[in-house]
């Protein structure tokens, strides 16, 4: 496991974050880069700090099971396809496919709950449409 994509200071602590389980504050960069908050308490993280941005491609690597649900409003992230090639769906809570119909899987980040983001650039222009004209 490695953080091959991240910021520098990201990359230097990694081996601190990797496996530590949080939630996606914010998508940055486009949506290449997620600002992760950390659960653990601050002081336990390096430099005291809960958000460190962290590449897409890195958050694949905290692979481990389905986090817990969080939410239960809002769509989330949804995959189809793998590694760099995915492609992100939104996804209603219960529902199998995306949005726009196209079987996905959810995300197996150690916790991680992923706000859908039309924005990100890897996200399926079918669910992107769909969400800016639902209610
Ligand atoms: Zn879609």
């Amino acid at each position: 496991m490695d953080m091959l994509h991240s910021p520098a200071r990201t990359r230097a602590f990694a081996s601190w974050l990797l496996g530590e389980r949080g939630t996606v504050a914010s998508v940055l960069r486009d949506g290449s880069l997620a600002l992760v908050e950390f659960d653990a308490p601050a002081w336990e993280l390096p430099q005291k700090a809960r958000r460190w941005p962290v590449h897409w491609d890195d958050l694949l690597v905290y692979s481990v099971e389905a986090g817990p649900v969080e939410h239960q409003d809002g769509l989330r992230v949804a995959l189809s396809g793998e590694g760099r090639e995915a492609v992100q769906h939104a996804l209603q809570l219960g529902s199998r496919t995306g949005l726009c119909g196209a079987p996905v899987y959810p995300l197996p980040f150690c916790g991680l709950s992923i706000p859908f983001s039309p924005s990100s650039v890897r996200a399926c222009p079918t669910c992107v449409r769909l969400t800016a004209t639902a209610p």
